[in-house]
């Protein structure tokens, strides 16, 4: 099923900007099977412990977090891009792959204690997740796992998530 997967990516040249080969997960998401399997594999890193919280990153973390969320008997929180969210919000800053930019949490959007899980589609450079790692543990949120559906492993990205167990699906 990883190969099907791996199959479905759509390399993209050049987008958004030159030098990024952009991992085009849409047809995955168009196609029933493999977008069920994805979300059994992500499902599958949180190893089998409870957790109280899925946490998904803007944008397309969300898709998968709100699936595995409902999978998992768990509620799901949104990290939004800067302002996004209506309420009250702590941000992060971070350098992205291609830009920069900052992301947001409710404030009262996880507990102290609670247990999450953080989901995204793709780790490149870290700097998307670390800050959101950066949010949650600030709110006092015990991270169990990150969870990626992608990893561009030569990008390093998990050398800046610290201790937090981090998990791929698929690695390039
Ligand atoms: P980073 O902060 O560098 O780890 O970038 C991760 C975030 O940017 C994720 O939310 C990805 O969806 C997006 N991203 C970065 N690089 C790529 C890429 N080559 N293809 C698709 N999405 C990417």
């Amino acid at each position: 099923m990883v190969e099907h997967l791996v199959n479905a990516i759509r390399n993209v040249d050049g987008f958004p900007k030159d030098g990024i080969v952009f991992k085009d997960i849409t047809p995955i998401l168009a196609d029933a099977e493999l977008f069920r399997a994805a979300i059994d594999l992500l499902c599958a890193t949180a190893g089998g412990v409870k957790v109280d919280k899925i946490a998904g990153i803007d944008a397309r973390g969300f898709i998968f977090a709100a699936a595995m969320a409902d999978r998992l008997g768990a509620g799901f929180v949104p990290v939004r891009k800067k302002g996004k969210l209506p309420w009250k919000c702590k941000e992060a800053a971070y350098a992205l792959e291609y830009g920069e930019a900052a992301v947001e949490i409710h404030e009262d959007a996880v507990l102290p204690g609670e247990k999450i899980l953080l989901v995204d589609d793709l780790l490149a450079t870290g700097g998307t997740a670390a800050a959101a790692v950066e949010l949650l543990s600030g709110l006092g949120a015990e991270i169990v796992a990150i969870s990626f559906l992608i990893e561009l492993s030569f990008l390093n990205g998990r050398e800046k998530l610290g201790a937090h167990p981090v998990r791929s699906i698929l690695n390039f």
